[in-house]
């Protein structure tokens, strides 16, 4: 689908006077502070999220960091072995530890010291879900619906306030049959336009492919967009030409029902598919939308974040 943009673009403030109201530097590209009125405006996106949330809905907010071990086997290695970021910690007896210590406090590299651990840094909110989802047997006739959340990180440092290594991340994910995940992934592609409308955002929605790595992941990508496998929800931030992808609809086919064997009530391996809401990325583009002072921004908007 290629809509239209619905409503001109108000580029009322500029980023970098978003950057300095709104998400201070930490030293690190693409880490920032975020202040009061940002978090704010993330609180109102959270609770408008889950007035969309139906009623069988499991709710699970995970940590920034998940096992190693599951995001190996979900394959995340083969398609994004560029992004992903994995926990590193000193161990072994006192001396080794104190020695590596020494060795910083002495002005030299004390990183050959570490060792990588059984954690990695969650790269997106649901990975966690599928094995969780498996552990507890065949799925019920008529599928699951989970609504999960964490904090991501992704290994792509920019200057581009839209493009983050550490942001939020929140989904409603769907495990059942093939029909399920369909009908789940319309249904939020139509509810979408609703909640975008209800932010006063101008919105776009097209086929997406994700940033697989190397020259493998060109062809990857290209199958992806063939085989309609992710749309995107795009809100012009920068601009209308370059829009920022704020949401994504994503359906993974068999991918994890085979890789944790879900199996659904007939006995069939599950599909899965998921709704992801770039939250970092939503109130970005409501600040760039709006501007910056939240009492001007219009009364429809301002009530559907509850301001
Ligand atoms: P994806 O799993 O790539 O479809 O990501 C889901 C959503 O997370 C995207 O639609 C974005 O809104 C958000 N997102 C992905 N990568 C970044 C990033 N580097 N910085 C900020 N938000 C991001
Ligand atoms: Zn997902």
């Amino acid at each position: 689908m290629n809509v239209a943009f619905k409503q001109p673009v108000h580029s009322t403030p500029t980023l970098d006077s978003i950057a300095e109201a709104l998400l201070l530097p930490s030293g690190i590209d693409g880490v920032y502070a975020r202040t009061a009125a940002f978090e704010q405006i993330v609180g109102g996106l959270t609770d408008l999220i889950s007035e969309y949330r139906g009623p069988a809905t499991e709710v699970l907010r995970f940590p920034p960091v998940m096992s190693r071990r599951q995001v190996e086997k979900s394959g995340y290695l083969k398609s994004f072995p560029h992004f992903l970021g994995c926990v590193s910690c000193l161990s072994g007896e006192e001396v080794e530890i104190r020695a590596a210590v020494d060795r910083h406090e002495a002005g030299e590299d004390w990183t050959p010291a570490l060792a990588p651990a059984d954690l990695v840094l969650s790269p997106a909110a649901c990975y966690p879900v599928y094995p969780l989802a498996a552990s507890r047997g065949q799925i019920p006739a008529g599928g699951l619906v989970f609504d999960v959340a964490c904090d991501c990180f992704r290994r792509e440092p920019s200057k581009m306030l839209d493009r983050l290594q550490s942001f939020r991340m929140r989904e409603y994910v769907c495990i059942g049959t093939p029909a399920e995940v369909d009908v789940f992934r319309r249904r939020w592609m139509k509810t979408a336009e609703d909640f975008a409308g209800r932010l006063g955002l101008s919105w776009h929605i097209d086929y997406a492919s994700d940033p697989f790595f190397g020259r493998g992941g060109k062809l990857m990508a290209v199958s992806q967009i063939e085989q309609a496998l992710k749309f995107e929800l795009l809100i012009p931030v920068h601009s209308a030409d370059k829009p920022t992808a704020c949401m994504s609809f994503n359906c993974h086919r068999d991918h994890f029902g085979t890789t944790w064997n879900i199996r659904t009530s007939d006995g069939e391996v599950a599909h899965t598919g998921c709704v992801a809401f770039g939250i970092d990325r939503l109130a970005l583009a409501l600040f760039a939308t709006h501007g910056l002072e939240l009492s001007r921004w219009p009364a429809a908007v301002r009530k559907s974040l509850a301001l």
